[in-house]
């Protein structure tokens, strides 16, 4: 697969000093980086799967004043975990994260290996490459979709790729070639930092690019059609909720521990599990893709009636929630925020709907 651009073992050494040098000069500041240690490295790890490193920050300065260390996230209480996640999106890795500490906590020392990483839940191939090469200086390789499109180029891959985790296996063997034996912490991080600012999707800005002397897509000028993807079908589906209120109260439906999706997190309820049809205007539509379905979210604004109260109080996963309660309650953040626009707009409640 690799490239004559790149393929040959004597220019490897060069291409390494070429990345860590420009890493050296260009990295972004992150708490993460500023002081390492296993905890931090798995937490940010963690908090970095699928959400983008701006919106990670506050969280995981906030979590690890919260909990330094893995002793003290063992001994936290679930909903307080799911309460600092929220907004995070993905909650299973928050879940994931605390089972995985209290499991660190009762070992005499954090495993070192990434073959030991990916004994816990949550931790796959790109997570726990990340841990062992940071935190403990194991030469494996990381290889998430940035790295993908770095190699992608670098090595001139046209064939179509199935998707991102078959790109990750097909790419593994030649990232293990690449990484730095000596710094591969800072190698790995260097070539997702690369990815993220330099060989970004899209037009690369290959004139800032240390790799450029070994790049056969640039060298080719068809870096910007790789990596070329399968394309995906794409669906799409209509959810109407229910803006609840009665007082300075609203109404919540907490999905039970085990739910296959938003387990123990809050969430504005589908209206048709109150027992009602929308009826009239919504009073926010909005727009949302997860995965490869775009979800039309329709949010009727309901004043609920006598009989209603008395049928909902028999569903033990509703819940009122005061409105100044709604920054510590467990809501993704897709949610939260509908609830702050319609609030700000002064939370009418109209029928709009039909029981
Ligand atoms: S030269 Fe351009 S396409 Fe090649 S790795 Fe660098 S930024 Fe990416």
């Amino acid at each position: 697969m690799p490239s004559a651009q790149t393929s040959r073992p004597d220019r490897v050494p060069a291409m390494r000093k070429a990345l860590l040098a420009w890493f050296a000069r260009h990295r972004r500041p992150m708490p993460w980086r500023e002081e390492v240690s296993a905890y931090r490295t798995v937490v940010s790890e963690l908090m970095c799967q699928q959400t983008q490193i701006a919106t990670v920050i506050p969280y995981f300065e906030r979590w690890t004043a919260r909990w330094p260390d893995f002793p003290q996230l063992a001994r936290a209480e679930e909903a307080e975990v799911m309460a600092l996640w929220a907004g995070l999106g993905y909650y299973s890795r928050a879940r994931n994260l605390l089972a995985l500490a209290r499991q660190v906590a009762a070992l005499p020392h954090p495993p070192r290996t990434a073959a030991e990483w990916r004994e816990f839940k949550g931790v796959g191939p790109y997570t726990a490459a990340a841990i062992a090469s940071i935190a403990f200086a194991e030469p494996v390789a990381v290889v998430d979709g940035n790295v993908v499109r770095v190699l992608a180029r670098l090595d001139g891959m046209r064939a179509k790729l199935r998707d991102a985790s078959s790109a990750a296996k097909l790419f593994t063997g030649r990232a293990d070639e690449l990484v730095d034996p000596k710094s591969p912490g800072d190698f790995n991080q260097a070539m997702m930092e690369l990815g993220a600012t330099v060989c970004r999707k899209g037009v690369p800005d290959c004139g800032r690019c240390p790799l450029a002397a070994w790049c056969d897509a640039k060298a080719q000028g068809d870096a910007a059609t790789l990596p070329r993807f399968v394309s995906k079908e794409r669906k799409e589906a209509d959810v109407d909720r229910a803006l609840v209120r009665r007082d300075d109260q609203i109404l919540l439906r907490r999905n039970p521990p085990g739910a296959r999706r938003l387990a123990g997190m809050a969430e504005i309820p589908v209206l048709s599990s109150l027992g009602l049809e929308p009826d009239g205007e919504p009073a926010l539509v909005r727009r949302r893709t997860i995965g490869t379905v775009t979800y039309e979210e329709k949010l009727f604004a309901v004043a609920p009636k006598a009989a209603d109260l008395r049928k909902w109080a028999k569903d033990a996963e509703l819940e009122w929630v005061g409105t100044a309660d709604l920054d510590g309650a467990a809501l993704s953040g897709p949610h939260r925020r509908w609830l702050g626009e319609w609030l700000s707009r002064g939370g009418r409640t109209t029928r709009g709907t039909r029981p």
